[in-house]
């Protein structure tokens, strides 16, 4: 094959990776373990084309995945994994990545720390991030601030949510599900009631079943009505719907079984309830559920004395009790756990970006080093609008060292440095820094910056050789020389140093102590 039709080829598969893991939005929710899979396959795939962004990418699917299914601790390690390849320059993962560990944060029951993350992704929010995205962060900040009782501003967060849902009806039956869900808690009838309204109307108008998530939030609604007969018949149907759900027992999800043998209690028909609890309690499986297992076993009490069995009632008591004591310490050392887990990511996190900052600094000045130039250089000759740079080198600098001694002249070098340091703040502009390239030559890098490189080199070479230096090197005034350059379209690093240099090399053979340059 021709390279360039590899390269076209090449394209196409990333775009196509990029398509399918888009597409993994609707998977997650409904059956996380195959989105899991599917978004481990993509990641290998991206992988062999060296996609970083894809990579990162699938990455967060597996963690908002893990999450899903529980593993909290899974998801704080792949969330990890992916911000090390550098997620911040695609916005689109940075929102999704904080969005994904705020929901783990809830999991865990932190509900504050689950709220700055949502401010953290929707402080990233811009024109590049999906509309889908920013709704379902919109969404679990309104959820969040329901469970801690902001309910005015979670209701301005959920309207917000269902501007930007729009069209998006998938989006906005959930807004209006969760919404709804948030006013039964809060006990707000008329709200969750005008919600499951508007879940109705959405389903009918745009011909699209509800899921059982939704008709079981619509039962709970037809319960808090006192309308059991309707209540009975839609979480009936939500319990029917359930074959499309991504659960490993056969039967439907405890939960809509549990609002079933409510509702048939409600009704009049204990005994009908006490059955569908033993599905419930069936589907719970050997493991998981703790919450939902409590909550059957204070239904069971509940219906055992409707249908007058009260020493069968007493003992589901007891046992509900007892339960209730359990789960509470489990769940208590299951959080303190994955703090952890957060607690050391983080840690290592720190550690790694203190590591990367030291190896771009020079130790005995405290300026950036040479490593930090040659990567910053190149970025800002990309991206700055007005870029200026100005080579120093000290004069007669060896003689110094001659004439006091070598730690003298380390200590001139540190006084050079701060002042070149002030001179650059004081020029401003965010890509500024001066840094040490080795020995006694040093420069300065203007970016964007209120002042030139030119100008603050002056500055600089005014301030050291006015300097009092009768203390550190008596009878001897310290100078140094500059040759200073602005970029120009199709300037390299090099290019741009070496016009520099020879600048430099104009102000040593002029006299020294002076600036030459633009
Ligand atoms: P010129 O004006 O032409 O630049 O003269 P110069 O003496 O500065 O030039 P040259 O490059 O020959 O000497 C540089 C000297 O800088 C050599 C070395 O003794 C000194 N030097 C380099 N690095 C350090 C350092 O880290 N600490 C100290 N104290 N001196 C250093
Ligand atoms: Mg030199
Ligand atoms: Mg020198």
């Amino acid at each position: 094959m021709a390279g360039n039709e590899a390269l076209v080829v090449r394209r196409s598969e990333n775009a196509r990776i990029r398509a399918e893991l888009a597409a993994l939005d609707e998977l997650v929710g409904s059956r996380p373990s195959e989105a899991r899979r599917r978004a481990h396959e993509l990641q290998q795939q991206a992988e062999a084309l060296s996609d970083v962004g894809a990579v990162a990418c699938a990455l967060i699917w597996q963690a908002e995945a893990a999450g899903r299914e529980g593993h909290q601790a899974t998801a704080v390690e792949l969330i990890d994994r992916s911000r090390e390849l550098g997620i911040e320059l695609e916005p689109e993962l940075v929102v999704r990545s904080e969005w994904v560990m705020s929901r783990v944060q809830n999991d865990l029951g932190d509900q504050a720390a689950a709220l700055d993350r949502v401010m953290d992704a929707v402080a990233a929010f811009g024109p590049d991030v999906s509309r889908r995205l920013r709704t379902r962060v919109m969404l679990t900040g309104a959820d969040l601030l329901d469970d801690l009782g902001a309910r005015q501003d979670s209701l301005i967060w959920y309207s917000r949510a269902e501007e930007l849902a729009d069209t998006d009806i998938h989006m906005r039956i959930m807004v209006a599900n969760n919404r709804a869900y948030g006013s039964l808690s809060a006990g707000d009838t008329a709200d969750a009631e005008a919600q499951a309204q508007m879940l109705i109307e959405l389903s009918r108008k745009h011909n699209r079943p509800l899921n059982a998530g939704v008709l079981d939030t619509i039962a709970n609604v037809h319960l808090l009505r006192g309308d059991a007969r309707a209540a009975v018949e839609t979480a009936q149907q939500a319990v029917d719907a359930t074959g499309q759900m991504d659960t490993k027992v056969a039967d439907a999800p405890p939960e809509y079984l549990l609002t079933l043998a409510v509702a048939q209690r409600s009704l009049g028909e204990p005994a009908e309830a006490a059955l569908t609890l033993k599905r419930a309690r069936a589907a719970c499986g050997p493991e998981g559920h703790g919450r939902m297992k409590v909550r059957i076993l204070e239904q069971e009490a509940e219906v055992l004395a409707a249908l007058g069995d009260f020493e069968g009632a007493f003992h589901a008591y007891k046992a509900f009790h007892a339960a209730d004591r359990d789960l509470l310490s489990a769940q208590r050392e299951a959080a303190a756990r994955s703090r952890q887990t957060i607690f050391e990511t983080d840690k290592a996190r720190e550690e790694a970006a203190r590591y990367r900052e030291e190896a771009r600094r020079d130790p005995l000045t405290g300026l950036h080093n040479r490593l930090f130039v040659e990567e910053r250089l190149n970025r800002l000759l990309e991206t700055a609008g007005t870029l200026g740079v100005a080579l120093i080198d000290l004069d007669h600098f060896k003689s110094v060292n001659d004439s006091f001694s070598h730690e003298v002249g380390d200590e001139v070098l540190r006084v050079v440095a701060r002042v070149l340091q002030a001179c650059v703040a004081e020029a401003g502009g965010n890509g500024s820094f001066a840094a040490r390239l080795g020995g006694e030559e040093l420069l300065i890098v203007t970016a964007d910056a209120g002042r030139g490189a030119r100008e603050v080199a002056e500055r600089a070479r005014t301030e050291v050789a006015g300097q009092d230096w009768s203390g550190l090197t008596p009878g001897r005034v310290i100078t140094f020389s500059a040759g200073t350059a602005v970029a120009v379209p199709g300037d390299t690093r090099a290019t741009l140093l070496s016009r520099a240099d020879a600048q430099l090399y104009e102000a040593k053979s002029a006299g020294r102590n002076r600036v030459r340059g633009h």
